[in-house]
């Protein structure tokens, strides 16, 4: 990986105008790099575009330089382009891909397990908690180069929230020794875990903590237990005026019942494709199952969309989970 940092570097240090990019329905990880990055970069002088296609979810509006994020951009004047924790080229949004082509070179910082290789520059680790983790050591290595401390509170900050987000406060099984060090690293340069927790998880609108009522009224259960789904439908959505990314986190509470190994959260998301999450406990992989629907992400947390009726899709996804887990006994 030494040399992959060292090009990245260099491709860094070269370019004038640089455009970064995160992944639809973003999330802390996603937003928290691509702001990370923006920061270091203004820092050394770069022109710096940053884009998140779906925009900054009013939960994360509190991330330093958030009001840098700009939904797309008619400029094909790049040097670089910088894809972080997409997964796929698909993911940084269908009117993105255009400008991030653009450029001549693309850098693909990631710990999805990878859909497809894209990309020219590839820091791609799925043994990383987080892309922030990558990011970080991208910074380390460009300070060291360009003899400049560029990690300062505002970085830390969004790189914590990589941090919180995707290890749900340190919980799940993907935190390693690694994790802990950059925290403390974080937490010493003014990123303190505790607010940046409560802003995450606990900033919820009341439309959001509704729809999770909504899911578990709807809540089934395989006749083994080891499968768990609920359902929120475009009706759902309807009543209480509510947008799919206040459903974030929902997937959590069905994958928490005693015996379940896979928890399931199917949104019919009114006008598009029935948006489905997917959490395992440790031992089973939902990325295959996502697989199996043109989805992907990781073992352990991962996502696919499929065309509706909710009723076929629930049927279908639920029936392959139940044979990937039989499969595996
Ligand atoms: P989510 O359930 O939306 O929080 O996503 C969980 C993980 O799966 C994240 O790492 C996503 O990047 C990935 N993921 C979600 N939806 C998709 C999709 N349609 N295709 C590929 N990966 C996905
Ligand atoms: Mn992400
Ligand atoms: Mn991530």
């Amino acid at each position: 990986m030494r040399k992959q940092y060292r090009q990245a570097v260099n491709a860094l240090l070269a370019a004038e105008r640089i455009v970064l990019a995160g992944h639809v329905n973003p999330d802390g990880d996603t937003l928290g790099c691509v702001l990370a990055m923006a920061h270091v970069l203004r820092r050394l002088g770069k022109d710096v575009t940053a884009i998140s296609t779906d925009g900054v979810p009013d939960n994360l509006r509190w991330l330093p330089g958030a009001e840098l994020i700009v939904r797309g951009t008619e400029r094909r004047d790049f040097d670089l382009a910088v894809a972080c924790d997409a997964g796929a080229l698909e993911r940084v949004g269908r009117s993105v891909i255009a400008a991030i082509q653009s450029a001549p070179q693309l850098l693909n910082i990631d710990h999805h397990i990878p859909d497809g290789v894209f990309g020219d520059i590839l820091i791609v680790d799925s043994a990383a908690a987080a892309t922030a983790e990558l990011i970080w050591q991208l910074i380390l290595k460009l300070s060291a180069r360009s003899n400049k401390a560029l990690a300062d509170k505002d970085v830390a900050v969004c790189l914590m929230t990589g941090l919180i987000t995707d290890t749900g406060s340190f919980r799940f099984m993907n935190v390693t020794p690694n994790t802990f060090l950059l925290a403390a690293r974080l937490q010493r340069l003014g990123a303190l875990p505790a607010p940046i927790a409560e802003l995450v998880f606990e900033n919820r609108s009341c439309a959001s903590v509704k729809l999770l009522g909504r899911a578990l009224d709807s809540l089934k259960l395989s006749h083994d237990g080891r499968v768990a789904w609920s359902q929120i439908t475009a009706q759902d959505f309807d009543d209480l005026n509510a947008t799919d990314s206040e459903t974030e986190g929902i997937v959590n509470h069905v994958r928490s019942i005693q015996g379940v190994d896979v928890g399931i959260l199917f949104r019919e998301v009114p006008g598009q494709k029935v948006r489905i999450s997917l959490r395992a406990r440790d031992g089973a992989d939902v990325n295959r199952i996502a697989n199996a629907f043109g989805g992907g992400g990781h073992r352990l947390a991962a996502g696919c969309s499929v065309t509706p009726p909710l009723k076929g899709v629930e049927e279908a996804v639920v029936a392959e989970a139940l044979r990937q887990l039989d499969a595996r006994g």
